[in-house]
């Protein structure tokens, strides 16, 4: 596990060199809150860094209910048995392994590693707009529909799940990038991609943090960048 530090978040990566995996630990005063889940085997170094920090681990954030971001939950929610735990209502039907998709949504398939034994129930569920300690939760839908993004109001930092993607350089997710093209094969709606990539833009984060690759340092202008190729195809 690679653990890397912007500000208040801290990046832990799994597999860096092949497949790289991220979750995120968010620092607050007297707390800790995780974004994410990573990997199966990934608990082990996520405990350890939530040890390390020496704050209780308040919450477990969930971005999106695909496997690589979900894979050690129940057995963080074990270790941790006071985390509370938050997906989008959407997308919490994704972590029950129901992939239909409703009426109203686009008729394009759930893609990627849904999950089919989770044990936890989430205990709140989230539709952007919410505080969450010193994180503003953004509903950024493409990649799942019910895809999640929290801002950092201190210091600008977004952890955007598979919203974008770093690893073999930028993209919106939905946009093919042959040297890691894994987040495009498992976007349900590149044109609700494009739209939520344009939101988060709009926020001007000072960092992006995403969930393959590394972090983003004043990301405007290759945001930018990324989604006018993702709108030309
Ligand atoms: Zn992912």
């Amino acid at each position: 596990m690679r653990v890397t530090q912007y500000q208040t978040v801290w990046q832990l990566t799994f597999y860096p060199a092949l497949f790289p995996v991220n979750c995120y630990l968010v620092e607050e005063e007297n707390e800790v809150t995780l974004i994410d889940a990573a990997l199966p085997g990934s608990y082990k170094g996520i405990i350890q860094a939530v040890n390390q920090l020496g704050k209780p681990l308040q919450r477990i954030l969930l971005t999106h209910a695909h496997g690589d971001h979900v894979g050690s939950l129940d057995a963080l929610t074990q270790a941790f048995p006071h985390a509370k735990v938050m997906i989008s209502e959407r997308d919490s039907f994704l972590l029950q392994g129901d992939t239909s998709l409703r009426h109203d949504e686009p008729q394009t398939p759930i893609k990627g590693g849904i999950p089919k034994h989770v044990q936890t129930k989430p205990h709140q569920l989230l539709r952007g707009g919410e505080t969450i300690g010193s994180l503003l939760a953004i509903s950024t839908p493409g990649h799942t529909p019910g895809s999640m993004s929290f801002l950092d109001t201190r210091n600008g930092t977004v952890i955007a799940g598979d919203a974008f993607q770093l690893r073999g350089g930028i993209a919106v997710s939905g946009q093919i990038k042959w040297s890691f093209p894994f987040p495009a094969f498992a976007t349900w709606n590149k044109e609700e991609a494009i739209k939520s990539a344009q939101l988060l833009a709009d926020k001007a984060p000072s960092c992006l943090a995403v969930g393959h690759g590394h972090f983003l340092r004043s990301p405007a202008e290759r945001m930018k960048q990324a989604i006018q190729k993702a709108k030309k195809g």
